[in-house]
């Protein structure tokens, strides 16, 4: 079970045994989509406070694309254009990936000192931006480990026909990840972004799956679904 810590932030959720010199965490405080300098310089006390780790914060104006960038070392938070992913080799930083729904799969293999975070939706998925991390830190070893936040999960996750066949393409293996108990068909975003993420070298053992639906639990997320545009955002933010 992923732990519920109180913070200056409200509640974040902590996964279990992360390894040393690596932070992670959900908060659900509402940022609206947006960010900004008193936001930012919060997250990182709860990163300094909490896991030991001074860092700052890179996060990036999302687009559900592909593109994973390499997030350097700043002085002062920033965010970079149009991409769903980032990726750090320098010590110091913090990775901020914005999600209400959506799939936050964050990646981290301490022992070669690079982490990656990224934003993976139902169209992130479709382009498979978990594989363009694993190959961004340099492809995956056996200490390599993965994280799936809270998002939407199959018990929620209603498409049409044409989603499907989206994935279908992309996946030659996609029908598995589909049940067809309901009347629409859902989809399983994190068991399909899991099989992805073993698919490229990663140990079945070093995924963590946080098991968290964010449309089903109304007391701590935000979900797209449930509350519409006007919602508020999760964040991801991962660091070392
Ligand atoms: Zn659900």
């Amino acid at each position: 079970m992923w732990g519920i810590e109180q913070t200056a932030l409200g509640r974040i959720i902590v996964p279990p045994l992360l390894p040393d010199g690596f932070a992670l965490f959900y908060t659900t405080a509402d940022f609206d989509g947006r960010l900004n300098t008193d936001a930012t310089a919060t997250l990182m006390r709860i990163v300094r406070e909490r896991f030991g780790i001074e860092a700052v914060l890179a996060t990036c104006t999302q687009v559900h694309g592909r593109n994973v960038v390499r997030a350097h070392a700043e002085n002062t938070w920033r965010e970079c254009d149009s991409c769903d992913g980032l990726w750090s080799s320098e010590p110091s930083t913090a990775l901020g990936i914005k999600v209400a729904d959506c799939l936050p799969v964050t990646i981290a293999d301490m022992a070669k000192g690079v982490i990656a975070n990224v934003h993976s939706g139902w169209r992130g998925a479709v382009q498979k931006i978990a594989a363009e991390a694993i190959d961004a830190i340099g492809g995956a070893t056996p200490t390599t480990q993965a994280w799936l936040g809270p998002s939407i999960r199959v018990c929620c996750f209603e498409v049409g026909e044409e989603v499907v066949d989206q994935f279908r393409e992309s996946y030659a293996e996609g029908e598995l990840f589909v049940d067809r108990g309901g009347v629409k068909p859902h989809i399983d975003l994190p068991r399909l972004t899991a099989a992805l993420l073993i698919a490229r070298g990663i140990a079945p053992q070093n995924i963590h799956d946080s098991g968290l639906c964010t449309r089903c639990d109304t007391s701590i997320f935000h979900s797209y679904r449930r509350d519409g545009g006007r919602g508020g955002r999760n964040l991801a933010i991962a660091a070392h």
